[in-house]
């Protein structure tokens, strides 16, 4: 567990997370401090640790693009390792770790690097005509605002299962 601002430039937060945080709890947090880039990502469940294993990707977005390494164990040696982006092998729903590297190491921190200027992402979807009904523009527009529109659409969308069970997903 843990989320912990590692360091800081003009443009970037490189923050370290533990695995077993949970993905929605760390995204709020991230727009509460002013962190881009997950934005979009919102209302995912599921973990941070598991976040890389199949580069999590939602209107438009994928996580690699947040992710600056991986740090992991590997479960036959008990040795910690860590994996630059380009070791994850991200691809589409994929990742070094859910390929050649399945069932070998046990992810336990992810650092992001987030942005401190958004570059906000919403030609996927309905994410801008979304906004607009909303009154985005001319009201300016914040993290938090995409962040409750994603929510907004995938609620719409997906049903939730307090109300009707589901089996889950799968990749
Ligand atoms: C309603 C719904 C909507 C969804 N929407 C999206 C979406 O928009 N985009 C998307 O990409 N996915 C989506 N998913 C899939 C799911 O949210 C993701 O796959 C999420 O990352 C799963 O997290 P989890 O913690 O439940 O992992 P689990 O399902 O428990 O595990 C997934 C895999 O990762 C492995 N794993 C988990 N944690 C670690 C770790 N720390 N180290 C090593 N391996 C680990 C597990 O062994 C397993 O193989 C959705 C699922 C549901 C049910």
């Amino acid at each position: 567990m843990g989320i912990r601002l590692v360091r800081q430039d003009t443009h970037y937060a490189w923050v370290r997370v533990g695995a077993g945080e949970n993905w929605h709890s760390f995204v709020r947090h991230c727009i509460a401090q002013g962190w881009a880039g997950v934005e979009n990502l919102s209302l995912i469940p599921g973990t941070v640790g598991a976040a890389p294993m199949q580069n999590i990707g939602a209107y438009g977005v994928e996580v690699r693009e947040v992710i600056e390494h991986v740090e992991a164990l590997d479960r036959a040696s008990g040795q910690a390792r860590q994996f630059t982006n380009e070791a994850c092998a991200f691809g589409y729903r994929e990742s070094y770790f859910k390929n050649e590297g399945r069932e070998q190491y046990i992810i336990t921190h992810v650092m992001f690097r987030l942005a401190k200027q958004a570059q906000f992402r919403l030609e996927y979807g309905a994410i801008r005509e979304t906004l607009a009904q909303k009154g985005f523009p001319p009201a300016p527009l914040s993290l938090q605002a995409v962040s409750e529109t994603v929510s907004e659409i995938r609620r719409r969308k997906l049903p939730d299962p307090t109300e009707v069970g589901n089996g889950g997903s799968f990749f």
